[in-house]
């Protein structure tokens, strides 16, 4: 029996790791566990250069609970240690690696990625007693016992074992009692361990998958595989969309599979969904800074051993290899769409929906993807045809240059609700799109600002003259006086601060008056809106009330005489107005409706004389 000191400046090493990383104690497991694959991995490495004299046998992992003996114990058939082994890695590599990682990160919160390095002194966070009995697959070794109880003080002396190996046993301490449930020993096991690359049995079964799809080449693996492996990593969810396998060497080494999920709903959108591995341990689900931030909603795997995890996540965001890692993850999704809009442009189509938001949130946050992208990304009008970009502006060219030469792309977010601007705009054959994604009043200001000569404007921007402005002009059959009189009547009765009034010479064909939203101002609120200043009043919604000079019924109202008839008219024409744009609402439609009754009675006293 030898004791012995673990080292110098030992008397404070325990507590810290002890309390280190409060809420990160589990990962003494995945630790463990993955010291085991490695002596596995090492065995059968020697194993197969002819350095194993013996038969390497079943190598399959236990981890085991004994709840009398309250103990844990990882036990694997790797390349064990010999007594002089335990003294170097042990006591001297482990303990100062140990020592030097609590130094490093004793004053870092536990953002620190990974954790990794702690390694085999962790099992203190959740022991009072560490043994170790390992026999190394040296011909002639013999067992060696290893006890320490948390004082830097060890025991070593010879044991009894037959199989060659280390089996690590930990005496659990009252206040982690809890890494002596199965089910929770279970969901460790599950969530660090489940790809590792040895076979790792625990109450009766094997938990893992040594040999996950992404270690896998392309070429073996098929569309089911690529399925099945997605509903091992998210039984709940739906298929996916598609995929990528990722796979370089060089200049980092990285491989992983990333899929595209189907979204529930439009703007469902979950992060931490990407799990990054290193050499198939898990070791997050949260890869900010690793994946670019608009690809954050992808799902699948991300396996490293170039991906520093022992630093914080600012530094990460500076690290070359990340840096690159994150060019590459970009590029790869973009050849990826670009691969499925070529291939197959209609089933590309009916995925559009789906990946939109995304593809359009990387044109704006990324300059590369952006020049990518611009020949995969679609819009989609009224009628739910897709048209690329230069697609587009090739079929409205001829009608949509306004006299500045702008082409001028009109949208509707609501094609049901926006109904008369749209068939206004259609009867003059121009075309409308479509813009229902929260999006897109922000990339349509990208795409304005990075291509020439192009602007957007909502079909309810203005009147239909003004939306694209062409060279001819409409005479107004209403005199200046005529125009202001009307004007200071409609103030009069809609009294608020909101709607402009003003008077155009429209065609009699339009309707007397329309509400339109000015382009600019709206683009702004929209965008303070949804960029998260939530003070409506710091940009107020503001209109344009149309009045059209030669429409009929704004001439009657000029030459109505009854004062109350006249407002009965105007208040008649502004409802109206605000019917159209889906902006009449509550108490006030209720007036309208009894109001309309009121003149379709009057109607039928006054014998025909229409009065609406
Ligand atoms: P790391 O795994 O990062 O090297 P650890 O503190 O976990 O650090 O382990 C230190 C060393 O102890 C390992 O590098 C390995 O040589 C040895 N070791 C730990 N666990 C085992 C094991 N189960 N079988 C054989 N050697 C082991």
């Amino acid at each position: 029996m030898e004791t012995g000191q673990i080292n110098v400046k030992t008397e404070n090493i325990f507590p810290i790791i002890k309390k280190f990383l409060y809420s990160d104690h589990e990962i003494f497991l995945r630790e463990l566990v993955a010291n085991a694959v490695d002596a596995t991995q090492k065995l059968k490495g020697l194993a197969s250069l002819g350095d194993v004299k013996e038969e390497i046998g079943d190598t399959t992992i236990e981890v085991i609970i004994d709840e009398k003996a309250r103990t844990l114990t990882v036990k694997d058939r790797g390349i064990g240690m010999t007594a002089e082994e335990v003294k170097k890695y042990i006591n001297q590599i482990a303990f100062s690696s140990a020592q030097e990682f609590v130094e490093k990160f004793k004053n870092e919160q536990p953002n620190i990625i990974g954790k990794f390095g702690l390694g085999f002194y962790s099992a203190f966070m959740v022991a009072d007693k560490v043994e170790l009995i390992s026999l190394s697959y040296k011909p002639g070794s013999r067992a060696v016992r290893w006890v320490c109880d948390g004082s830097p003080e060890y025991t070593m002396d010879e044991a009894e074992k037959q199989d060659r190996g280390t089996d690590v046993i930990l005496y659990i301490s009252e206040e982690s009692i809890e890494f002596l449930e199965t089910e929770r020993v279970r969901s460790l096991l599950e969530k660090y361990c489940k790809f590792m690359p040895v076979e790792i049995k625990f109450d009766g079964r094997i938990i893992n998958n040594p040999v996950p799809a992404w270690t896998k080449k392309p070429a073996d693996l098929t569309t089911k595989d690529y399925q099945d492996f997605y509903k091992e990593l998210y039984p709940f969810s739906d298929a996916p969309l598609f995929w990528i396998h990722l796979n370089v060497d060089y200049p980092f080494h990285l491989t992983g599979i990333l899929y595209f999920p189907k979204l529930k709903g439009a703007y469902e959108i979950q992060k931490n969904k990407i799990q990054l591995y290193c050499r198939q341990v898990f070791v997050t689900d949260s890869v900010e800074g690793i994946v670019p931030e608009f690809l954050m909603h992808l799902h699948g795997v991300i396996d490293s051993p170039d991906i520093p995890l022992n630093v914080s996540r600012s530094y990460l965001q500076s690290d070359p290899n990340v840096k690159k890692i994150n060019a590459y993850i970009t590029k790869k999704v973009a050849e990826k769409l670009s691969e499925l809009f070529r291939e197959n442009r209609k089933e590309f189509e009916d995925k559009w929906n789906q990946i939109s938001i995304f593809v359009k949130y990387g044109m704006m946050s990324d300059e590369k993807f952006y020049e990518k992208a611009k020949e995969f990304c679609l819009l989609k009008n009224t009628e739910e045809k897709f048209f690329t970009l230069e697609e587009y502006k090739e079929k409205i060219k001829a009608l949509q240059t306004d006299r500045h030469g702008n082409l001028v792309l009109l949208y509707t977010p609501n094609a049901e609700g926006q109904h008369q601007f749209v068939e206004t705009a259609r009867s003059r054959n121009y075309d409308v799109l479509l813009a229902d994604t929260l999006i897109d009043t922000h990339f349509f200001s990208h795409l304005e600002h990075k291509e020439d000569k192009l602007t957007f404007k909502r079909v309810d921007a203005d009147t239909i003259e003004h939306l694209i402005e062409k060279e001819e002009k409409k005479d107004s059959v209403l005199s200046k006086r005529e125009e202001e009189q009307l004007i200071a009547a409609f103030k009069e009765q809609i009294n608020s601060p909101f709607f402009h009034v003003m008077v155009k010479p429209l065609s009699p064909d339009d309707p007397p008056a329309i509400i339109t939203q000015p382009e600019f101002s709206r683009r702004m609120r929209e965008m303070a809106l949804t960029g998260g200043f939530s003070d409506k009043h710091f940009l107020p919604e503001e209109y344009n009330l149309v009045l059209n000079a030669n429409h009929k019924l704004i001439g009657n109202i000029l030459n109505e005489e009854s004062k109350t008839k006249k407002e009965e008219l105007i208040n008649q024409i502004f409802d109206l107005a605000l019917l159209s744009q889906n902006m009449l609402k509550g108490s006030k439609l209720s007036e309208f409706v009894k109001r309309s009754y009121s003149i379709l009675q009057g109607e039928n006293i006054q014998k025909g004389k229409i009065i609406i």
